[in-house]
């Protein structure tokens, strides 16, 4: 079941070779996608396009992340190892999983229950480190805070202020920003208190960051 063999490594080295050729450089992100054993991430009627550059459907009406697109926003979060980062959207805990891989403290949120204990399981039995928490991304993670990264993985209508508060400076948020239809990868860098630079990164399309719990 929870096998990972010779020919799943095999499509995970070409599926490492596709994104860099839509253009992801950072060696250390491509090497976390090598690492991570997507096929165990996702609903048994998917798991022969595990390998696929693609998003798929998960539970409760979400989605994986379409790797590209994982590499891309990990890329742009330019994180160091031991960095202490919060991931907004556990969902099913392959983007988690690869901030592990790149050596980051990792905190994820997820306002869905059922989404929530089920990473929580996959990727303690995985051996993944971090730590889970059900809650709302608009509020953040106050208590653990500061991060020297946060990262949203669901569409942002507008910048949660509460993040902002919650990133050291020199930190970065990178978060997929607009409503419904597509979405600009944003990247805002704090320079310091109260002072922030914002970059944008090209049209994405996410499901919905909504505010709450489930
Ligand atoms: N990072 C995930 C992608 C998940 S899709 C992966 O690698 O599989 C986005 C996820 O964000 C969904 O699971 C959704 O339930 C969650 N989400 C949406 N709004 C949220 C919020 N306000 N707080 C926390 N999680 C949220």
């Amino acid at each position: 079941m929870m096998e990972d063999s010779f020919q799943h490594k095999g499509l995970r080295k070409k599926l490492v070779d596709e994104i860099r050729r839509k253009g992801i450089t950072d060696e250390k992100v491509l090497e976390a996608i090598h690492k991570v054993p997507r096929h165990l991430f996702m609903d048994s009627g998917f798991i022969k396009f595990a390998y696929r550059d693609q998003a798929f459907p998960i539970r409760a009406g979400q989605t994986i992340s379409q790797p590209y697109t994982v590499a891309f926003q990990t890329q742009l979060l330019d994180l160091h190892p031991r960095h202490k980062v919060l991931e907004v959207g556990t969902g099913s805990g392959y983007q988690a999983a690869v901030l592990v891989e790149m050596g980051a403290a990792v905190y994820t949120l997820e306002r869905q229950k059922e989404l929530y204990l089920m990473a929580q399981s996959l990727l303690g039995s995985l051996n993944y480190r971090l730590h889970f928490f059900y809650g709302d991304g608009y509020q953040g993670l106050p208590t653990y805070g500061p991060f020297d990264r946060i990262l949203i993985t669901a569409a942002a209508p507008e910048i949660p202020e509460k993040l902002l508060e919650q990133l050291k400076p020199g930190g970065r948020l990178v978060l997929p920003l607009g409503g419904s239809g597509s979405q600009v990868m944003t990247l805002i860098e704090k320079k310091g208190e109260g002072d922030f630079v914002r970059s944008d990164h090209g049209l994405f399309v996410f499901v919905p960051m909504l505010g709450g719990k489930e």
